[in-house]
């Protein structure tokens, strides 16, 4: 590995020294080999797999770490909260130079820890660990990780769990609640903190006439980047607090997300979001709360020279960027899927036609969109009790097709439209099984999901191409983890 120790240049009040405290009992979870090559593991780190992913081997050339922060949790202040379970155990390079953070998540407690036992369990573990790696391999930017471990020690949760821990990655643990935190305890770090987001994750802004104003522009426009992905994919992260969303736009700490099976937009995945903050239909416009309560924040880094009306201005200005970049990836992502030419006027009034079917029908919304590709018209048609209204979509659709190039469409509809996702009953089994140390399940769900546009029939079951029964309970997620 080739370490670039970064985070810990800043000063000290930002983080906590705090080595891992290992679980008794470690045992391999699962390993994601070409991460590690992606990540330049050496050969000896790839054999020490499990101890680096138990916190029992630790870096001489780093000191790990865990980071202060601050957020808005479901809409409300929460004050500092931190790593509380996780720490930053290294910045190494990647094979492409980039600066990758290793996570160590369930690590024992830190400073931040607050009333929490700083552990995560199997359950939670397996459930992060496929999601970023499903994500990543849909083209969705996202934390992944490198392995995980389970342990012969239990955690108490509703009931007592196998305790576990996963390394996680990502291009950045930098949250919007870090300029929360920062803004309100310790203004003063403010300029300094800022000017190294900008050094380490948006050098092309430092050339602009106002940095941060184009800092602010640029994180703005990643986050809705994301966000359209996360439409077009189905996904609902959950728990969209702004210390869960970071200033990159790469989507992290998904605890109680899920993958929409249905196409239900007010779906609530996360039990304990009572009042459906966090519904798919809502991430939009979560997304923009969470960057304005951000931006509030930059408000103090006014220049000297600057007029502070204007300053203010200018910060809601960025803002701006939001909406039409998010709608500029949705709708492109989304005729992508539908196969439908994007200069076309009437495309986009057509596949809202194909989702306001598959709500009022309540169809599965991975499947149909590969029904569609694969020209089963019919079998939708059967799925649906209003047959009139799926056949004047149609002729729609077809009027729109006609006379363009629908072979260059198909293949682009092959590329948007997965085979696969992550369905919560799918995670569930392979769940079940490693806590009883079978981990079997996961390594079938982990190499399904690496190509999740394949069709994969040697490896595929039937439950991965459909939701459960509606008279079978559905899986439960909750916060707990
Ligand atoms: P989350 O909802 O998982 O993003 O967590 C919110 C905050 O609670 C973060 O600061 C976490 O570090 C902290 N936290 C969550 N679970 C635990 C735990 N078991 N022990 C200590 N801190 C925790
Ligand atoms: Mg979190």
């Amino acid at each position: 590995m080739y370490f670039n120790d970064r985070y810990n240049s800043l000063p000290p009040r930002l983080y906590d020294r705090q080595t891992p405290k290992p679980l008794h009992g470690a045992k391999a979870g699962h390993f994601n080999a070409a991460l590690a090559d992606g990540l330049n593991w050496s050969e000896d780190d790839k054999a020490q797999w499990v101890e680096i992913c138990s916190g029992q081997k630790i870096f001489a050339e780093f000191e790990p770490l865990a980071m202060v922060y601050a957020g808005h949790q479901f809409g409300q202040w929460a004050g500092q909260l931190g790593d509380g379970r996780g720490l930053l155990i290294a910045q190494i390079l990647d094979k492409h130079n980039n600066t990758i953070d290793l996570h160590l998540k369930g690590a024992g407690k830190t400073r931040y820890s607050r009333s929490g036992d700083g552990r995560a369990v199997l359950r939670s573990t397996i459930r992060e660990y496929l999601a970023g790696h499903a994500l990543n391999a849909l083209g969705v930017a996202s934390s992944n990780s490198v392995g995980f471990t389970s342990s012969a020690q239990g955690v108490q949760r509703e009931t007592l769990e196998p305790g576990a821990m996963m390394l996680r990655t990502s291009d950045c643990h930098i949250r919007l609640g870090h300029f929360e935190w920062i803004n309100q305890f310790q203004p003063d770090l403010l300029p300094e903190f800022t000017q190294k987001c900008i050094e380490w994750h948006y050098p092309e802004c430092l050339d602009a006439e106002q940095p941060i104003l184009s800092f602010a522009t640029k994180v703005i426009q990643r986050t809705a980047v994301m966000i359209s992905k996360w439409q077009l994919v189905g996904f609902a992260h959950g728990v969209m607090n702004t210390d869960n969303l970071n200033i990159t736009g790469s989507t992290l700490d998904f605890g109680p997300y899920g993958f929409m099976e249905r196409f239900r937009p007010n779906w609530i995945n996360n039990h304990s979001d009572h009042s459906g903050r966090y519904t798919y239909q809502n991430q939009p416009s979560i997304g923009h709360w969470n960057l304005w309560t951000w931006l509030n924040t930059l408000i103090s880094l006014c220049p000297n020279d600057y007029n502070k009306e204007q300053w203010k201005q200018d910060l809601a200005v960025c803002l701006e960027h939001y909406e039409p970049t998010f709608l500029e990836y949705y709708k492109l992502g989304l005729n992508q899927k539908m196969g439908l030419p994007s200069f076309h006027k009437d495309s986009f009034d057509c596949a809202m036609a194909f989702l306001r079917i598959l709500q009022s029908e309540q169809l599965d919304y991975t499947q149909s969109f590969i029904r569609l590709q694969n020209k089963d018209y019919e079998v939708i048609k059967d799925d649906c009790l209003d047959r009139r209204a799926f056949e004047s979509f149609l002729s729609q659709y077809e009027n729109i097709r006609e006379f363009q190039d629908v072979e260059a469409l198909d293949a682009d509809m092959a590329k948007a439209n997965p085979q696969y996702i992550l369905r919560n009953h799918m995670a569930q089994k392979a769940i079940e099984l490693a806590e009883r140390d079978d981990f079997s399940e996961v390594e079938r769900l982990f190499n399904l999901l690496s190509n999740p546009f394949s069709k994969q029939p040697e490896l595929e079951r039937k439950e991965d191409l459909a939701p459960l029964p509606s008279d079978v309970p559905e899986v439960m997620v909750s916060c707990s983890s």
